[in-house]
């Protein structure tokens, strides 16, 4: 596509010296393709995010300008551009699926945001790579859109993830289960490197890239462990710490990731690679969001579980490095106790307590017998027990209507305001303190499902709104109530796959 160059609009330059040379293209030829994206015919934007942008330094609305549209659909590169797609394999479902690497994603180059921090640049959909194997290359506005508002309302809950700028679509389309048409999502993060990376050299015993790799990492974004004796081991450790957080994270939200590859997990840590993912609403802990995945492999209980089994992988694939495998599993070890302190203290603050007694881990666990038992809104009970008195009071009625066993939850509710008496808690303190660290605000699947039929007509404005009602999840939006209710009956017929 031809973009005129007649008319270069205030503000374009800041956006046309956006890019640095990514750090990754220092990498060796072999760890990826230097490409062009693909450009889409008469692109048009779809959503920005305001705050990323803010923390980038652009204005919202410099995308309205077509030469900037054109640059984040790939359609044209700016100065210092490298775009480039990079190569990894991965574990798929718990089998060796061989080599992956980046399908449709294409890293543009880095950006530095106002913070400071580095950002290496994704363009997701921006047309066929050397990875894509049968793949087309693309993404479906409906997927874009739920990767665009899920990074940002992860973030705005406070859980490490890629970010997402902006969406740019196009009327070209593509067949999944149907045509739908096709959009890019320009998305942020320090690095997109996945264990999967790692993978990738060691079963293919090339132990000198391997080698490459860890150190990269290593100097880019875990200095600390240079100092260490074996830098790889602790390496190791952190990864370890760090997913076992994440995952006690993703539990307490409710966030379910749905495809918990190797290719999908971060070498940082972050939540990566938004596909089917979903939030619990009715609790069920067995509940699968991807219809795809019929063993349940990736449920909301599992996740734990499966984070441990992806560092077990990570682990195989760093042994050259770190040498013994007494030392690896020494590194692996830290996950459990990682995951259960983390979950132990998120607990705590979910319950409101400011203090650690040796019955909260019961209590915490009986609350949530009580809402598998119910079937209870996972959201809704967290947030209305935040706004409990004391002493049994009319606050208890909204509480007690999301569940059908109400008798048990009034005997939990005892046990409860008897475990505040312990630390006297003082009501007005513990509320604000609840109320800040149980959302009121998720990316409820209908939610997510209304913007996209809207979108899908043209009409972007269901984005815009969920995305600043999503950017504040805790506080308190009277203008807003009717994104915070139970979801309507048509919901639980909706079903989310992997195709996207
Ligand atoms: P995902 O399940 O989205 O994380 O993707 C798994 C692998 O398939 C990655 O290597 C992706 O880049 C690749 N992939 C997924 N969808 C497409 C597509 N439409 N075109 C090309 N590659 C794709
Ligand atoms: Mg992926």
């Amino acid at each position: 596509m031809s973009v005129s160059n007649d008319f270069i609009p205030d503000g374009i330059s800041s956006i046309e010296h956006f890019l640095q040379i990514s750090q990754f293209a220092n990498l060796p030829p072999s760890f990826f393709t230097h490409l062009r994206p693909t450009p889409l015919p008469e692109p048009y934007l779809v959503s920005v995010s305001p705050s990323q942008a803010e923390a980038l330094n652009i204005k919202v609305e410099q995308f309205n300008q077509r030469e900037v549209v054109a640059f984040f659909t790939g359609n044209q590169l700016p100065a210092n551009a490298t775009p480039l797609a990079t190569v990894y394999s991965g574990h798929q479902f718990g089998v060796w699926a061989g080599q992956l690497g980046d399908g449709r994603a294409i890293l543009l180059g880095d950006t530095v945001s106002k913070d400071l921090q580095r950002l290496e640049v994704q363009l997701k959909g921006a047309g066929p790579t050397p990875y894509s194997r049968s793949g087309d290359g693309r993404a479906v506005l409906r997927s874009s859109i739920r990767e665009f508002l899920c990074s940002e309302a992860m973030h705005a809950l406070g859980i490490p993830t890629s970010r997402a700028l902006c969406i740019t679509g196009s009327d070209h389309y593509v067949f999944r289960e149907a045509p739908e048409t096709t959009a890019v999502v320009t998305r942020l993060a320090p690095s997109f490197i996945r264990f999967g990376s790692f993978e990738h050299w060691y079963y293919h015993r090339r132990h000198d890239e391997l080698k490459v790799l860890a150190d990269f990492v290593i100097d880019g974004y875990y200095p600390e462990c240079k100092e260490d004796k074996n830098p790889y081991q602790s390496l190791l450790t952190i990864v370890t710490r760090k997913t076992a957080e994440l995952m006690a994270l993703w539990q307490s939200v409710g966030f379910m990731h749905g495809v918990m590859n190797t290719d999908n997990m971060s070498i940082l840590g972050l939540t990566l690679d938004y596909g089917p993912f979903g939030f619990m609403e009715a609790f069920d802990e067995a509940h699968i969001c991807n219809h795809t995945d019929q063993q349940g492999r990736y449920s909301y209980k599992m996740q734990p579980s499966v984070g441990n089994w992806n560092m077990h992988a990570l682990g195989q694939a760093m042994l050259p490095l770190i040498g013994t495998v007494e030392d690896t599993q020494a590194a692996l070890s830290v996950y459990a106790s990682s995951f259960t302190d983390k979950w132990a203290s998120l607990m705590r603050a979910k319950l409101g307590f400011t203090t650690s007694h040796e019955t909260d881990k019961q209590l915490a666990d009986d609350f949530f017998a009580l809402l598998q038992a119910n079937h209870a809104d996972f959201t809704l009970s967290f947030r209305n027990l935040s706004h409990l008195e004391n002493d049994i009071s009319t606050k208890d009625i909204a509480l007690l209507d999301l569940f059908i066993d109400r008798e048990a939850l009034k005997a939990w509710l005892e046990r409860y305001r008897a475990r505040l008496k312990l630390e006297s808690s003082n009501a007005a303190i513990r509320q604000t303190a609840m109320l800040a660290t149980n959302p009121k605000y998720i990316l409820r699947n209908y939610l997510a499902q209304n913007a996209i039929e809207k979108a899908q007509n043209k009409d972007f404005s269901e984005i815009t709104t969920l995305l600043s009602v999503l950017k504040n999840p805790f506080d308190e939006q009277p203008d807003n109530e009717a994104y915070s209710i139970l979801p309507p009956d048509w919901a639980k017929t909706l079903e989310v796959s992997c195709s996207s």
